[in-house]
């Protein structure tokens, strides 16, 4: 029998200021993995506008940022509409200057509008889900991407899931969700094959179960909880925000400069198996 234990976080990484002189757009800054990354991407010397459609996370997120000595704005936007994430791209620029880095980390369960096997999801889930993990996306790059063809260059990430490599069983079973992640893949590595002669990279992070307040339904299921050590065979726990946030600081940082189209599983071993 293997004993499972969570491994101890690391206490330091190799990358030091790995986001000096950077500008760094993190939408979803308010909590959870948006919020650990924006904390670390300014840590690493980025100044971060961090958006959010939740004035109190997000603030919340800025003065961390700030009084930790970092560089921070929070702007207030509903990224799954075009105008506020062009207003939030302008403010940006206004703020900062320019635009290196896009972190699209916004993203919801469709389970309270219905989302379910697909025979049993329903359209409202369907649109709602689309609307704001996938169309998200698209506003995000659609309007970021101008920018950095401007400058030069610049890195795009954004976040799917597990579920958008595999298939979800009884537990996992929300069809509009996975397929909004699948789009997201599709979409990130299609803005990597066109855009790389503009310098411009973009990459997707696939989680597992990772512990923040959208996934406190499976942190508090016992039948999912049970399974952890199947799920995530590296842990047998659930994953840190700071576990994507550290994944994710590698591919906005040069030190990801060669590396554009790459699906980064973050799982603790889910998808492997
Ligand atoms: P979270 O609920 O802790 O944070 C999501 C943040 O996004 C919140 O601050 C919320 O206010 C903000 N937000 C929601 N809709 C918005 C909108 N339309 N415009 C602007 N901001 C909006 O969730 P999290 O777990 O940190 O999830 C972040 C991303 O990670 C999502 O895309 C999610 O699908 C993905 N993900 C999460 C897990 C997990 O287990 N937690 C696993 C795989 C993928």
């Amino acid at each position: 029998m293997i004993q499972q234990s969570r491994l101890p976080a690391p206490t330091s990484h190799t990358m030091d200021n790995a986001l000096s002189g950077k500008i760094a757009l993190v939408t979803g800054a308010g909590s959870g993995i948006g919020r650990a990354s924006a904390l670390l991407f300014a840590a690493q010397g980025a100044s971060v506008a961090a958006v959010d459609i939740h004035r109190t996370g997000g603030e919340e997120t800025v003065r961390k940022i700030t009084e930790a000595g970092g560089r921070a704005i929070f702007i207030e936007a509903d990224v799954s509409h075009s105008g506020p994430v062009e207003q939030a791209v302008h403010q940006t620029i206004e703020a900062f200057g320019r635009l290196d880095v896009l972190f699209c980390v916004v993203g919801a369960s469709g389970r309270r509008w219905g989302d379910g096997p697909v025979a049993d999801c329903t359209e409202e889930a369907w649109d709602r889900v689309m609307q704001v993990n996938l169309k998200s996306v698209f506003l995000c790059c659609k309007f970021a991407i101008p920018a950095m063809k401007r400058q030069g260059g610049g890195a795009i990430v954004t976040l799917s899931s597990v579920l958008a490599l595999v298939g979800g069983d009884e537990d996992f079973a929300t069809h509009a969700y996975a397929a909004s992640k699948g789009g997201i893949v599709s979409l990130t590595r299609a803005i990597a094959s066109y855009y790389a002669p503009y310098r411009i990279r973009a990459n997707v992070i696939c989680p597992g179960l990772i512990a923040t307040p959208m996934s406190q339904r499976a942190q508090s299921s016992p039948a999912i909880t049970g399974r952890l050590t199947t799920l995530h065979p590296l842990t047998g726990a659930f994953g840190a925000p700071e576990d994507v946030a550290r994944a994710a600081l590698y591919l906005a940082s040069d030190a990801s400069s060669f590396v554009t189209g790459t699906v980064l599983t973050v799982d603790g071993g889910w998808t492997v198996r």
